[in-house]
């Protein structure tokens, strides 16, 4: 559960990036799953190149490991142009910026993951450079300092969120192109668990390929992390095959359960259950409850347990479902008032 959690979390390490890059889709033909994103990509990409043009600014917008850098990585591809890779908290001073912006080629793609978190004064700057490709520097120092306007190369902005709720409204007005990823039903996923395997030359029945995929809470993050957990156990307690039983006995190892809920997921429904007679509670009270900021749980989490059936959104707040009851083994029913006990 522990390794599945973090992955989750986005404590990705070194490792863990390395083993992710070597699996990454480089195309639009690679790239599995959200057949209308794609679709509509492939006609804006293509119609920026017949014009010769750079791409209008992207937004993408899900929870993580669903495929947004992927897919800034593969953009970059389609258009043959340079990709450069940044982060919100990363670029501290407009001047982190600034040299980013002012060393982009002519059509560039400049990435920016977790832009909900650019501080302002960053943000702000960014704005007449998504705008009209000029930003404003300080040269010289002291009563001779003075601001000059630089022009920039064209170039595309992608920004990546999991918080879509946090950006300000001028910045989301600034992109011209705004996708929101959705989970992957498990025919996709088992078509990257099988992708995967063939990458790193793993045999693998279909049928393992598949449980894999149930379990992955609809990510192909996780769903790749499990595989190479899988071919772990097959190596040292099987044959190096993976088939069903060795990945049944591999999940239950990892505490992974059925339904590919993590740790916080758990929390969050035995929550409602337990402390809420099942709802309805309002999402601040949940919060509260489980130690997680009422924003990660309404679109990192939350989003997954409404899919599966384990909760529902009411007026009134949260609800846990029967299939919640169901699957944490507890007893579902209402009293007279109407209330779950
Ligand atoms: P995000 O940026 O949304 O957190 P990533 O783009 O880093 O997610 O994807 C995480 C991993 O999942 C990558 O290794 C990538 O290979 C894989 N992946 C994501 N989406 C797909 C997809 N649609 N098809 C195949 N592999 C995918």
């Amino acid at each position: 559960m522990e390794d599945n959690f973090n992955i989750r979390k986005n404590n990705i390490t070194a490792a863990d990036r390395e083993f992710e890059r070597q699996l990454r889709p480089l195309n639009f033909i690679d790239f599995k799953g959200q057949r209308q994103i794609i679709d509509n990509l492939i006609v804006f990409v293509t119609a920026a190149k017949q014009r010769g043009e750079s791409l209008d600014h992207v937004l993408l917008h899900g929870p993580p490991g669903l495929g947004k850098t992927t897919l800034a990585t593969i953009i970059s591809n389609e258009l043959q142009v340079n990709l450069k890779v940044t982060s919100g908290p990363v670029l501290d001073k407009p001047g982190d910026l600034a040299g980013l912006l002012t060393n982009l080629q002519e059509g560039d793609v400049l990435f920016i993951d977790e832009i909900h978190r650019l501080s302002p004064v960053v943000e702000e700057y960014l704005y007449s450079a998504m705008e009209d490709f000029q930003i404003d520097i300080m040269i010289d120092k002291g009563p001779s300092a003075r601001s000059v306007q630089l022009t920039l190369n064209n170039f595309t902005l992608i920004g990546a969120t999991t918080r879509s709720g946090l950006l300000t409204s001028p910045l989301r007005a600034r992109f011209g192109i705004k996708f929101h990823l959705e989970y992957y039903d498990h025919d996709v996923l088992t078509g990257i668990v099988k992708r995967s395997a063939g990458i790193l030359n793993i045999r693998i029945d279909d049928e393992a390929a598949v449980e894999i995929a149930k379990r992955s809470r609809g990510t192909p993050r996780i769903a790749n992390a499990l595989l190479r957990r899988i071919r772990d156990f097959a190596q040292v307690k099987g044959t190096g095959h993976i088939d069903i039983e060795i990945t049944k006995y591999g999940l239950k190892e990892l505490n992974i359960d059925q339904h590919g809920l993590d740790e916080m997921d758990n929390k969050i429904l035995s929550t409602i259950i337990d402390k809420f007679n099942g709802g309805p509670v309002g999402i601040n009270t949940i919060s509260t409850a489980v130690g997680e900021e009422s924003g990660t749980i309404e679109e990192v989490y939350e989003p997954f347990l409404i899919k599966e059936g384990f909760l529902k959104r009411t007026p009134r707040g949260r609800e846990t479902t029967e299939h919640a009851y169901r699957h944490l083994g507890k007893h579902f029913g209402r009293n007279l008032s109407g209330t779950l006990f």
